[in-house]
């Protein structure tokens, strides 16, 4: 007989919220389902877990569904829960996407939350197929390492143990949680940008964001010349609203937050732009910019050299710099003009005439690699910006 135990603690409240309201915004909760057979729990309860509907299939054969926040939307299904037995016991879980959509992240597993792995899986009619042996010890299956919104409050801690940075409040997420900022500043009044997260499940961009900017922050001379002569401004986490709840890709209100710098109609793209204004009415000069996100493999989007931003090889000469020094990796530029999209590095090269770039690292990219190529991206970086070579010369 098949047993359906589909216990939901949110779904009454969407119906509520869908009947009277136009515009659905998901609570952190909404999305958290489980699956309690007495004997082994499947459970959603921790920041950035999603697991939006449970049902026991047969003993100890578990079906998870996972729902994005709202359509239409880039496909980049988020899962995480963690699962728990009273006794040692081997269950399978099948997660299915909804819409049938493809699953596009190879299932991470931990049981600590800190160290993960890829796990053995298989796939049946697109639905992802796990055998996991349950126990009283949690053990957690998300779809890539999960940071939350404390890992970045952390990591800036301990940043400021050995950096001369501030991290400060910039402003407020839509649901309001703090946007942090870490600001470097040295004797000049020009800055670099560093974004990141804007898209919750895009944790290889996180990877590399953070070796990037603590070899910015490094002890050593190159790193401490580059702060005496440029300042730095570091959003890591601009979307913790997304991040908390376990979103796709959206903001609380259901918007792709690089589709927004254009008409800042959210909170948290009007605040960074706002303060970005601030800064440069108070004299700054923004002169580079790097937004860090995931996609399927490894490429930097970049502005084009004819697009009439200054020092226009800029970008060429530092990134063909790192394709020299990697022989091993295939630095892939493409620079791409898209305007009225709101993406980040347009709104930079239009609003500050310079060049930015979108650096994307590929979902299941090394780990490793992802460290080595960021900290080489970002001692090249420094050096590039430090040379004595005109940009506008190929
Ligand atoms: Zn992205």
């Amino acid at each position: 007989m098949k047993k359906l135990f589909t216990i939901s603690t949110g779904l009454l409240v969407i119906v509520f919220l869908t009947s009277c309201t136009k515009t659905l915004v998901l609570d952190q909760h909404d999305n958290q389902q489980t699956c309690d057979t007495g004997a082994v729990r499947l459970i959603a309860d921790f920041e950035a877990s999603r697991m939006d509907e449970c049902q026991v299939l047969a003993d100890n054969n578990y079906l998870i569904t996972i729902t994005p926040e709202n359509t239409p939307i880039n496909p980049s299904p988020w899962y995480a829960f963690k699962i728990e037995a009273d006794t040692a016991t081997d269950i399978t879980v099948n997660i299915k996407i909804s819409g049938n959509r493809d699953n596009r992240y190879l299932p991470k597993f931990s049981q600590d939350m800190k160290t993960w792995s890829v796990y053995p899986h298989k796939y049946r009619n697109k639905q992802l197929i796990l055998n996991i042996k349950a126990s009283t010890k949690p053990v957690y299956i998300a779809g890539q390492e999960v940071i939350d919104n404390q890992y970045y409050v952390d990591w800036a801690k301990k940043l400021q143990k050995t950096a001369h940075i501030t991290h400060q409040q910039l402003g407020t997420s839509q649901q309001g949680r703090p946007i942090y900022k870490i600001e470097s500043r040295g004797e000049s009044n020009e800055w670099l940008v560093i974004l990141g997260r804007l898209h919750p499940p895009e944790i290889t961009g996180a990877l590399a964001l953070f070796p990037f900017v603590e070899t910015l922050l490094a002890d050593n001379p190159l790193a401490e010349y580059f702060r005496k002569n440029y300042n730095l401004l570091v959003i890591p986490n601009l979307n913790p609203d997304g991040v908390a709840m376990g979103n796709w890709r959206h903001n609380a209100n259901g918007v792709d937050l690089n589709r927004d710098w254009i008409t800042f109609k959210q909170p948290e793209t009007q605040q960074v732009h706002q303060y970005l204004q601030q800064l440069v009415a108070s004299g700054a000069k923004i002169k580079f910019a790097v937004d860090f996100h995931s996609t399927q493999h490894d490429v930097f989007y970049t502005m084009p050299t004819d697009y009439g931003v200054e020092d226009r090889y800029f970008v060429k000469h530092w990134l063909g710099a790192l394709d020299k020094a990697m022989p091993n990796f295939d630095v892939i530029q493409k620079p791409g003009n898209r305007p009225n999209n709101g993406v980040s590095k347009q709104y930079f090269a239009d609003n500050y005439q310079v060049h930015a770039i979108t650096y994307e690292m590929g979902d299941e990219t090394n780990r490793d690699n992802i460290d080595i190529i960021a900290t080489n991206a970002s001692i090249l970086l420094m050096q590039t910006l430090l040379a004595n070579v005109d940009h506008n010369k190929e």
